[in-house]
């Protein structure tokens, strides 16, 4: 059972969770409870970080953000004591759940359930710190915003658990985000694959690596709420599953949006070979992520346009790097814009009907909205719009592809 900041966001809730933890238990269940820190605390700890310096050192960002998952951890077993459970808290290197030497965005290497499932079975509920880790050198890692889920799910594999609950603060995964979209559904299930594509699009329900995780390893996942009176065992959430498992598919499963995103615009880069290998590989270099990109043609002119997007917390960088290169690219002219969203339509139907990205580009006509970029994949069609316009184009889409429920 995994809490997420909003369910254990003060005592009182903590107290709610491990009461839902007792229930389980009194229903014969054994089980492990991993939890994130409080509501607002990791982002407080960034924030301290950030007032020392801009330019945090990423070994003691690690050491400073991991800490709001030990508190809620210690907590969390003291309220499961108040049920007259036997309950211990774990920290990351307790376990020891092993990572790579990748300071805050770590990737699970290894994790050694062994311990943790001994007692487990004995009866004790082992509470996980989310998010954090080891690595080689000892030094506590984390797992990057959201990574809760994934120590999550990846606890679920190292003890052999029948599945996983992940509780959080909607009833499940809905066909777009339910507090922007008042009319999006709950799902009651979702493939790994559409859950995996809606994740790393941005829904951020679940952190992307847990569904892989889930994937890869056939883990049952459910999603579902810390504040309806119903138990896991209910199954009331979404459930994630295999494969497309119904016959006739909607042309769209969900709507995500991306938010973080910043645009960049190289105007008149001489178009010759080796271009885009001068643009993108410096930015390589310096470890920023580029995400969606076109390039206009070249054919009258001789010379090129480049767009493409990065992290919006890249963007200051990208663009010094892209100003130092100028000599190499032979560009005329950069132009950046923080003010933009990735809207992403999200579905198995895509693969077998057509006009879906012609829908999407009348409705968002319809409500005068200029797309910037258009990229499509097997199961995604996604656009860049400015962001002053995210919600109005996440309603229309969701009512166009009939996707609105009561
Ligand atoms: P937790 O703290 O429990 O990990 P998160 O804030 O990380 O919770 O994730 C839950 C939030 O994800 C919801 O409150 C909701 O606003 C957002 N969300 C975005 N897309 C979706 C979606 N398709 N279905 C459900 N929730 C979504
Ligand atoms: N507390 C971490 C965060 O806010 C991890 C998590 O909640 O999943 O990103
Ligand atoms: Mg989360």
């Amino acid at each position: 059972m995994k809490f997420g900041g909003t369910s254990v966001g003060d005592v009182d809730r903590i107290k709610n969770a491990a009461a839902k933890v007792a229930a389980e238990v009194q229903r014969g269940h054994k089980v492990a409870v991993v939890v994130s820190a409080m509501a607002g605390a990791t982002d407080g700890l960034i924030n301290l970080c950030r007032s020392v310096t801009p330019h945090y050192d990423l070994r003691e960002y690690d050491a400073v953000v991991s800490t709001g998952e030990q508190i809620t951890a210690g907590l969390m077993a003291l309220a499961l004591r108040q049920h007259g459970l036997t309950a211990r808290s774990w920290q990351g290197w307790q376990l020891p759940l092993k990572t790579d030497g990748n300071y805050g965005n770590a990737r699970i290497m290894s994790i050694d359930g062994d311990k943790a499932r001994e007692r487990i079975l004995d009866g004790e509920i082992a509470v996980l710190a989310g998010f954090q880790g080891i690595n080689d050198d000892n030094r506590i890692t984390t797992l990057g915003r959201g990574g809760s889920d994934t120590s999550a799910v990846a606890l679920a594999i190292a003890i052999k658990a029948d599945r996983c609950d992940i509780y959080t603060d909607v009833a499940g995964v809905y066909t777009a985000d339910p507090r922007i979209v008042t009319k999006a559904r709950k799902m009651s299930r979702v493939s790994y694959e559409e859950m995996l594509e809606l994740a790393s699009l941005g829904a951020k329900v679940l952190h992307t690596r847990s569904v892989e995780l889930g994937m890869r390893y056939r883990m049952p996942i459910q999603v579902l709420s810390t504040f309806a009176n119903a138990l896991g065992s209910d199954t009331p959430g979404t459930i994630l599953t295999d494969g497309d498992e119904t016959m006739e598919q909607n042309m769209v499963t969900g709507i995500a949006y991306n938010s973080n995103q910043a645009k960049i615009t190289l105007a008149k880069v001489v178009d010759k070979p080796g271009i885009a290998a001068a643009v993108f590989a410096p930015l390589a270099r310096a470890g920023i992520n580029v995400d969606m990109i076109v390039q206009t043609d070249s054919t009258e002119t001789g010379s090129t346009d480049i767009t493409f997007t990065v992290g919006k917390n890249d963007l200051e960088r990208a663009c010094k790097i892209l100003e130092s290169e100028r000599g190499t690219i032979q560009y005329s002219n950069l132009q950046s814009s923080a003010d933009v969203t990735k809207i992403s339509l999200v579905g198995f139907g895509m693969r077998s009907h057509s006009g879906v990205a012609a829908t999407m580009f009348e409705t968002l006509a319809s409500k005068g909205i200029n797309i910037q970029v258009i990229e499509t994949s097997e199961i995604n069609t996604s656009v860049l719009i400015d962001e002053e316009y995210t919600e109005l184009a996440l309603r229309a889409l969701h009512t166009a592809y009939g996707l609105d429920g009561q």
